[in-house]
C-alpha cells in the first residue's frame, strides 16, 4: 500500500486529522493506496510555509530561480519510466502515452518557464508633455493556489506551478485526489533540485474541503484551476467577493469539421487519434465529428474500421491503445451517456459496451464508442461526456457545418480538415474557441496563449499570459 503525504515546508508529514482516502487502481479496481484528507488546518500549514518563503524566494535572481527550474526538469527527464509508470498506474493511461506526453510534458513545463521568465519583460511609457516618463513593474503576487484535474496529472499540475514559481510567487497547489500520485513523487523532485523549502506546497485532498479551503483562503491571492465548468463556475463565485485573480480553465464539447476536400488519410488517422487519445479523457479531443456530406458514408466505413482496430486493454501493456477509465463513477457516467444517445434515437455504430481483458475484470474500460445522431440539439452533443465517445453527423453547406459547430455552451477548441486556404481563414475568424487546428490535431507550442471562451473559461495560460497572470502590473510615474 502506498501512502501519499501531504508536502509542506519541503517536509513530507501525513494530514493532521489523520485522515485518509482510499487511491484506486484503475487497471484493476483494487485500492492500491491511501491519501491524505486534508482540512483547513493542513491548508493553513501550506500556507504559512508558503508566506513565509515568500520575502526570500520573491528576491532571488531569476538566474537562480530559472536553474532550479531546469534541475527539477532534468531530474523528472532523468526519472521519466519511474513517473511514466506511476502516471500509468494511478489513471489508467496507456504507460506508453504516460512516457511519450505527459512526463516529458511536465519536464518541457518546467524547462520552458525557466526560460521564458528570463525573456519577460514590460513597457515603458514616456509622456511627453508633461516631462515625465512611466514604467510598468510585475511583481509576484504573493501565495497562490494551484488547483488540477485528472486527465493529465502531473501535465496540468506542473503547467500552473512552474510559471507560479517562476515569477516569484509561492505556491499551495492539489492535485485531483483521484490521480495524486505523480504530483506527490515531485514533492521529492523539487528537495534534490534545490528548491526551497515552503516555495512550492502540495497538499492532497478533496475538493469540496481541501480545495475549498485553498480557493477561500483569504490570504491566497489567486487561483490557477483547471477542472469542470461547474467547479469552475462555484469557484468564481466564492473567489469574486474577496477580489482574487482567476484563470479559470474548463470543459469543453470541441467540433471537428471535415470538408472533402482535405487530405484524407492525414486526417482520418489524425481523427482516431483526436477521438481516443487517453481514453478520450482530452479537454481537447474532438468529440463532435462533423463531416461534409459527400464524404460521409465513407467516412463511417473507413473510420469505423480504424476504431474497431484500436486495442482496449490494460494501460501497462506495449500494444494497448486504450487503457482503463479513471473512475468507476467516471466510467458509469459515461455508460449512462452511451444510454442517452440510444433513448435520444442515436444509432451506436460501434462499441458501447464495457470490456473485460483477462486478469483486470474490476477495471474500468470501455470500447471506443461512435454514435451517429441527426440532431444537434441531443445530450450527446451538447453535454462534455470526456471519454472514449465521439459523434458523427453529415452537412450540406459550410454555413451549416459553422453553425453545427458554434452551437454548444463550451469554446474551447476546434479542428478543421479543409484545402481551402478561404475557407480556412473565414472558419479561423468564426469559430467560437480559445484555440483553431488547421489540418492538425494537438500541436502544442508552449509561448501560444491557451485557454477556452464562452463556458470552457476565464484567462489564458501558456508563454508570457502566464507570467502575466501570475504578477501584477504595478504602473510607477517618474516626472523629470
Ligand atoms: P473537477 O472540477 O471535478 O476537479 C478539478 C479539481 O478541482 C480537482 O483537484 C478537485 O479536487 C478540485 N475541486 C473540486 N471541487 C472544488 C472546490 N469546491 N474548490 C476547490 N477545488 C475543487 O474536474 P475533474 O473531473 O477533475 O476534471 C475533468 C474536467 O476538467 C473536464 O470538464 C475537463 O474538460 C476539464 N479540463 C479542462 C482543461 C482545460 O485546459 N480547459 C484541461 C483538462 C481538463
Amino acid at each position: 500500500m502506498l501512502t501519499i503525504q501531504n508536502f509542506i515546508n519541503g517536509d513530507f508529514v501525513d494530514p493532521i486529522s489523520d485522515e485518509w482516502i482510499d487511491n484506486y487502481c484503475p487497471a484493476n479496481g483494487f485500492v492500491y493506496g491511501k491519501i491524505p484528507d486534508s482540512n483547513k488546518n493542513d491548508v493553513q500549514n501550506a500556507y504559512l510555509a508558503a508566506s513565509k518563503a515568500f520575502s526570500t524566494w520573491s528576491k532571488t535572481t531569476l538566474e537562480e530561480r530559472s536553474n532550479i527550474l531546469l534541475k527539477i526538469s532534468e531530474l523528472l527527464e532523468a526519472n521519466l519510466e519511474h513517473f511514466a509508470k506511476a502516471e500509468s498506474k494511478d489513471n489508467g493511461k496507456p504507460v506508453k502515452l504516460a512516457a511519450s506526453i505527459d512526463i516529458p510534458r511536465a519536464a518541457s513545463n518546467f524547462r520552458f518557464f525557466a526560460h521564458a521568465i528570463t525573456q519577460f519583460s514590460s513597457e515603458s511609457h514616456d509622456s511627453i508633455g508633461f516631462n515625465a516618463t512611466n514604467y510598468t513593474l510585475r511583481q509576484p503576487l504573493g501565495v497562490v493556489g494551484c488547483i488540477s484535474p485528472w486527465n493529465l496529472p502531473l501535465y496540468l499540475f506542473t503547467w500552473k506551478i512552474a510559471p507560479a514559481i517562476a515569477a516569484g510567487n509561492c505556491v499551495v497547489a492539489k492535485p485531483s485526489e483521484i490521480t495524486p500520485v505523480t504530483a506527490y513523487l515531485l514533492g521529492d523532485i523539487c528537495n534534490a533540485a534545490g528548491l526551497p523549502k515552503g516555495v512550492l506546497n502540495i497538499i492532497h485532498g478533496k475538493g469540496e474541503s481541501t480545495g475549498q479551503a485553498i480557493i477561500e483562503h483569504p490570504e491566497i491571492k489567486a487561483i490557477s484551476f483547471t477542472g469542470g465548468t461547474s467547479t469552475g463556475a462555484h469557484i468564481a463565485r466564492t473567489a469574486a467577493p474577496m477580489f482574487k485573480k482567476l484563470s479559470l480553465e474548463l470543459g469543453g464539447k470541441n467540433p471537428n469539421i471535415i470538408f472533402a476536400d482535405c487530405d484524407y488519410d492525414d486526417m482520418l488517422n489524425t481523427t482516431v487519434r483526436s477521438s481516443f487519445s487517453n481514453q478520450g479523457q482530452i479537454c481537447l479531443c474532438g468529440s463532435r465529428i462533423y463531416v461534409e456530406a459527400k464524404i460521409y458514408e465513407q467516412f463511417k466505413t473507413d473510420f469505423i474500421a480504424k476504431v474497431k482496430a484500436l486495442k482496449v486493454g490494460p494501460p501497462n501493456l506495449d500494444d494497448t491503445d486504450i487503457g482503463a477509465l479513471v473512475s468507476k463513477p467516471h466510467m458509469e457516467k459515461v455508460l449512462q451517456y452511451i444510454n442517452i444517445a440510444k433513448q435520444e434515437n442515436g444509432t451506436v455504430l460501434c462499441g458501447g459496451n464495457q470490456v473485460k481483458p483477462e486478469n483486470h475484470e474490476q477495471g474500468y474500460y470501455l470500447e471506443p464508442t461512435v454514435i451517429e445522431v441527426s440532431s444537434n440539439l441531443c445530450r450527446v452533443n451538447q453535454e462534455e461526456i470526456f471519454g472514449p465517445v465521439v459523434t458523427v453527423m453529415s452537412f450540406e453547406t459550410e454555413t451549416e457545418a459553422l453553425q453545427l459547430a458554434n452551437a454548444v455552451k463550451y469554446g474551447l477548441s476546434a479542428t478543421l480538415w479543409t484545402n481551402n486556404l478561404k475557407r480556412c481563414m473565414r472558419f479561423s475568424q468564426e469559430l467560437q474557441t480559445g484555440i483553431v487546428w488547421v489540418n492538425t490535431w494537438m500541436i502544442r507550442d508552449l509561448r501560444t496563449p491557451f485557454g477556452g471562451a464562452k463556458a470552457s473559461g476565464v484567462g489564458r495560460e501558456g508563454g508570457f499570459e502566464a507570467l502575466r497572470f501570475f504578477t501584477e502590473p504595478k504602473n510607477v510615474c517618474i516626472k523629470y
